[in-house]
């Protein structure tokens, strides 16, 4: 089957200027790009492109589609934009694999699964799915932390350890090609650097990218970056950097401090950044890291004296001032129409209209810059 796509501007994707030609596809692979005047083959369909750019699939390496993906595998919603290969499995969190179910389901509430968690591993994962688009897997550490300790604050036994990595070690063996963490999240905040940097090692020798959603965005981003790139360099992986910003007006302007750290490391990474000034994430990331120790929060909450501990915490936490947080999404029940409000249950300042668009957000971010320089 030939199909010649005539009369656009062909990008290739190295980064030159897009030219005008025509793309020619022979049994689903390209088998060439000729110039706007030369002659098609014989039999071969004509899309007309013209007034269109015609490129490669564009890679999202930041996605969480490994837990929709179940539920929506049409990829309606990437594939409309142009996405034809999704890295998912970021931010700590991966669907597998799977030890404690009720832990991993309730910790990754905030990503949305509707799919039926009926596998163990990646292999069982991927046996279910049918994307319409590629998928690259990565390896949570909240979710290899999970299976192994459950939601337990406490550094790793040498045995635990060990187990983690030797899940994470399968994973690979069954396609996994990355690794990352979420340093903000329960339980992945509860790791020591000297725990990633033995999980990063392990990626490391399997191959795998490191991916990270730094263990601090605000005041701490310069050391967090720092502690990212240590554990890359003395494990031997790739580094991706999650998301690059600085959370907090008073922290704006470190992304440029951020940006010549990651200029002089001598590591192989990249780093991506959110095409909005939001940023975007489940409101338990501004508890208190002890209140979510042990899945009890909820008790916590029952008992006033606890309450009013994770409330004097939220009120000396500089980062989240309540009127400036969009709730995006929510649960149905009790508080559905609060959805769109801020959580002072005001409407959004119209100058943030645009925010309505993304998630629970706090409008404290930098504006990130235009391009990115991931691999
Ligand atoms: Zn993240």
């Amino acid at each position: 089957m030939r199909i010649a796509l005539t009369g656009g501007l062909v990008a290739d994707g190295n980064g030159t200027a897009p030219v005008p030609g025509t793309v020619l596809v022979e049994d689903d692979r390209i088998a060439g790009v000729l110039p706007p005047a030369a002659s098609l083959p014989p039999g071969a369909e004509v899309i007309d492109a013209t007034g269109n750019i015609v490129a490669p699939g564009f890679i999202d390496l930041h996605s969480h589609a490994d837990f929709s993906l179940g539920s929506a595998p049409a990829a309606e919603s990437q594939l409309a934009q142009g996405v034809t290969t999704l890295v998912a499995g970021n931010c700590g969190w991966s669907p597998f694999p799977i030890t404690n179910l009720e832990i991993l389901r309730a910790g990754t509430a905030f990503l949305g699964a509707r799919h039926e968690w009926s596998w163990h591993d990646l292999a069982g994962f991927a046996a279910t799915l049918e994307p319409a688009v590629n998928l690259a897997l990565q390896v949570g550490h909240c979710t290899l932390r999970i299976a192994v300790m459950g939601s337990a604050q406490r550094a790793p036994s040498a045995d635990e350890l060990r187990q983690m990595q030797d899940l994470l070690r399968a994973a690979a063996d069954q396609g996994a090609v990355g690794f990352s963490t979420g340093l903000i999240y329960a339980p992945g905040t509860y790791a020591e650097p000297s725990e990633v940097a033995a999980l990063v090692a392990t990626a490391g020798e399997c191959g795998l990218l490191y991916s990270t959603h730094l263990r601090n965005e605000g005041a701490g981003l310069l050391a967090a970056l720092d502690e990212a790139i240590a554990a890359a360099r003395a494990g031997g992986a790739r580094l991706e950097v999650s998301h690059l910003k600085a959370v907090g007006t008073t922290n704006h302007g470190l992304v440029s401090a951020a940006l010549e750290h990651l200029d002089r490391a001598d590591v192989d990474l990249g780093w991506d950044a959110y095409p909005y000034t939001a940023t975007s994430t489940t409101l338990t990331t501004r508890l208190p890291a002890w209140a979510l120790a042990g899945g009890t929060l909820l008790d916590r909450l029952a008992d006033p004296a606890e309450r009013e501990r994770i409330a004097d915490a939220l009120r000396s936490d500089q980062l989240l001032s309540p009127d400036t947080v969009v709730i995006a999404s929510l649960p149905p029940g009790r508080y559905e129409d609060s959805r769109g409000l801020t959580l002072t249950r005001s409407p959004v300042p119209t100058a943030w209209t645009p925010l309505r668009s993304c998630c629970a957000s706090s409008n404290t971010t930098r504006r990130p810059s235009a391009s990115s320089t991931t691999r």
